[in-house]
């Protein structure tokens, strides 16, 4: 009988695809694959993916935007699964934001943890949130300077219903594979380099490096990424919904 083509009936052997390859990577790289989370993407397809994720036992998914999330998490069958905000995110959706996920790795300005931060005491919760920088210094991409990042920080600690948890990043893309690989592997070494001065200087762990997505998650787990977030990898071109 012929399985409909959303009902992600190759999730499981792309998942194990997608584990090869970090497996190797942190063989390669002399690191431990249980230090390196796998977050599937889900954006731009239907919640029967998030399903085919819980049913893998993965933690969470990400999504890059609000509305869409909050409608598939409501549509969503799967219980116990972690929802996890990855994509741009306005001050005036914050309070939406705060309310239906579980994390927000998208956060790039003072203005967006204040918001955040009121919206989370307003819901009497502490929010997790990752710092996003413009690592490579791409004008195409959200994200603070890396100039800007310690006094970022600083703003992000000095919020009481904030957990500060890391930083997140996207690298540039190039004009050639070549170029992009070469983009990644400088983005991610300059993320993972002003984590390490900032954890230093402000004595707090920032564990989490987000970086790294289905062509490039090599590059991000040689220079020490924590989480990689795979969409098409994982669930193939963005073609349904
Ligand atoms: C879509 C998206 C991803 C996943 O990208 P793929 O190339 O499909 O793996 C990762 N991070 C962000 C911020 C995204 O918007």
């Amino acid at each position: 009988m012929p399985v409909p083509s959303d009902s992600f009936a190759d999730f499981p052997a792309r998942l194990t695809a997608v584990r090869a390859r970090l497996a190797a990577a942190c063989l390669a790289a002399g690191r431990n694959p249980a230090d390196v989370e796998l977050l599937p993407v889900t954006k731009n397809h239907p919640p029967a993916a998030a399903e085919a994720v819980a049913e893998a036992r993965l933690r969470a998914v990400g999504e890059n935007r609000v509305q869409e999330g909050v409608a598939k998490r409501a549509a969503c069958t799967a219980t116990g699964l972690a929802w996890e905000l990855i994509g741009h995110l306005q001050s005036n959706k914050a309070a939406l934001a705060a309310a239906h996920f579980d994390r927000v790795q998208s956060v790039d300005s003072e203005k967006l943890l204040r918001h955040l931060d009121h919206a989370a005491a307003v819901l009497g919760k502490v929010l997790p949130v990752l710092l996003q920088i413009n690592a490579g210094d791409d004008p195409a991409k959200f994200g603070a300077d890396l100039a800007d990042a310690p006094r970022l920080l600083e703003v992000a600690l000095a919020q009481p219903h904030l957990r500060v948890d890391g930083l997140m990043t996207v690298a540039p893309l190039g004009a050639t594979p070549a170029e992009t690989t070469a983009h990644a592997a400088r983005t991610f070494s300059n993320l993972r380099g002003l984590r390490d001065g900032l954890a230093a200087s402000f004595g707090v762990p920032l564990r989490e490096l987000s970086m790294g997505m289905s062509a490039d998650l090599e590059e991000a787990v040689t220079a020490g990424s924590t989480i990689v977030r795979v969409g098409t990898a994982l669930f193939g071109g963005r073609l349904r919904g």
